[in-house]
């Protein structure tokens, strides 16, 4: 059933996959297979490749699981990203040596009382969370997917095609997908990597349920984000030339600005400024639509209270921000994140609040693994199915604790988790709980996740053996 041959780049397996979404996830795993010769398809509902949003940071572990993807993953986020390492350290690639906070780390945040009246020059940070030694970086979505995409093989994708149902045959044979066109397409296995609205997570929930219909919907987590680049040199102008360019978060009650550069330094920077407000409501008042129309007007009220600095940046927002949702899984875990030869990564299986700037670090940490999984298999439903469960085993509970933790993590700053309430803000007290929290995110040795869930399917793959062995009782 398994052929644990060395990695043989000749090596290709007798299966297929079919991915659902062409989001970072889908198209990082289909780098990732392709690296390893495994067959895969692409199925993306929209008409072309489309990155919405500005920023995306990446921290160590992330950068980790791009090389184990496959080194031009890391290399394309080298290209197009800005990446801020601490002074060279014995930590290897994949290893943990190297500690959030630890003093040869590269600042990763400078916290900053929003509401002070301090002009930004003058204003020292509350404090500061250094990264590990490798460092953190970040990169425009857009040319970071346009990047990876220049990496795939020729008819890798098909387009305009939205996921509806899939069926899936009890024993061996293809599942077949139907597409919303009508159409429909077979493959050994299927990947959602569909994202926050998955399809393939509804269908999974509901297969685990046996059938049932489940509400496996991600819920809104009661806070809303207005986002918007801003070219550098107007903000360097206006808060000065240190304040810029280093990565800033600006807390207050409720609310919160986080700040950071992204794409190298020099002409053409830009700054990526995310607006956090609490809407001390659960209802989203838009059923179809995770983000809706706003004005500069309305940002600029729902900060209100904040001192100059912060009112100076919103200022600077074009006149018609959007207003996004941040929903998540929070409310509805999923029990599992297969059922059977059908499985869910990225965002489809563990949408997150973005408060610990790793959802997609750890999507890419899910490919890392899946890939390392299925390298490995010769095909057959079973062992595709062993490797999707040891998928889950590997992942399911550091996901779902990123999901949580970044929702906790929004209260802290924003000052309103209990415990870090009274009084003047306990900034000691925030500082300590974010470091901790960003270790757990940070300090990851992917060399030895792959190998623990390696061996995890092999013990599977051992049990499957001996029970076809044994025969039927
Ligand atoms: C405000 C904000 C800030 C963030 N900041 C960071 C950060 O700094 N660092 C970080 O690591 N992460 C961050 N994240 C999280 C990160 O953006 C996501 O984790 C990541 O983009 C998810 O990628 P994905 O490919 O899984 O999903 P998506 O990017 O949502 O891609 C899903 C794809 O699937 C397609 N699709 C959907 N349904 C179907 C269907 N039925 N059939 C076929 N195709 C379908 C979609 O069209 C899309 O192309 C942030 C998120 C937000 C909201």
């Amino acid at each position: 059933m398994t052929k644990h041959e060395a990695d043989t780049p000749g090596h290709s397996p007798g299966f297929e996959i079919a991915i659902i979404g062409g989001g970072i996830t889908g198209v990082t795993l289909a780098l990732a297979l392709d690296r390893r010769r495994i067959r895969c398809t692409i199925y993306e509902q929209a008409a072309q490749f489309r990155e919405l949003g500005a920023g995306l940071g990446f921290g160590s572990n992330a950068l980790r699981a791009m090389r184990v993807c496959d080194e031009r993953v890391l290399a394309a986020y080298r290209r197009v990203g800005r990446h801020v390492s601490g002074p060279p350290s014995s930590t290897t690639s994949t290893g943990t040596e190297s500690k959030v906070g630890a003093p040869a780390g590269p600042v990763w945040i400078e916290f900053l009382d929003g509401t002070s009246p301090v002009a930004a020059r003058e204003l020292a940070p509350a404090f500061t969370i250094h990264a590990p030694a490798d460092g953190h970086g970040a990169v425009h979505r857009a040319r970071y997917l346009d990047e990876l995409v220049r990496l795939l093989p020729a008819g890798a994708v098909r387009f305009g095609k939205r996921l509806h149902e899939i069926t899936q045959p009890a024993g061996d044979g293809k599942l077949t997908m139907v597409f919303s066109d009508g159409t429909t397409a077979r493959a050994d296995a299927v990947v959602g990597c569909d994202g926050i609205k998955s399809r393939t997570r509804e269908i999974v929930a509901a297969g685990l349920k046996n059938g049932e219909e489940v509400d496996a919907r991600c819920g809104y987590s009661g806070k809303f984000a207005y986002r918007c680049l801003i070219p550098m040199d107007r903000v360097v102008e206006d808060l000065g030339e240190a304040r810029a360019r280093e990565p800033s978060l600006w807390m207050g009650p409720d609310r919160h600005v986080l700040t950071f550069p992204i794409g190298p330094s020099g002409p053409g920077q830009l700054l990526n400024l995310v607006a956090f407000v609490d809407s001390g409501s659960r209802s989203w008042p838009s059923e179809t639509s995770l983000t809706l129309p706003a004005t500069r007007e309305d940002v600029v009220r729902d900060f209100r209270g904040f001192g100059p600095n912060v009112q100076r940046l919103l200022g600077m927002m074009q006149a018609t921000p959007d207003r996004w949702g941040l929903f998540d899984l929070v409310d509805r875990p999923l029990a599992r994140f297969n059922h059977g030869r059908i499985l869910v990564i990225g965002d489809a299986a563990h949408a997150s609040t973005p408060h610990h700037g790793s959802g997609a670090g750890f999507c890419t940490e899910d490919v890392a693994v899946l890939a390392s999984l299925l390298e490995h298999l010769s095909g057959g439903a079973a062992s595709l199915e062993a490797a999707f469960a040891a998928l889950d085993a590997s992942r399911r509970e550091r996901c779902q604790w990123l999901v949580a933790s970044s929702r906790r993590s929004a209260d802290v700053m924003e000052w309103r988790e209990p415990g870090f309430t009274r009084g003047p803000p306990d900034f000691d007290a925030i500082r300590r709980d974010m470091e901790t929290r960003q270790s757990i995110c940070w300090d990851v040795d992917m060399k030895a996740m792959v190998r623990a869930a390696k061996e995890d399917l092999q013990r599977r793959i051992n049990q499957l053996q001996a029970s076809s062995e044994l025969g039927p009782q």
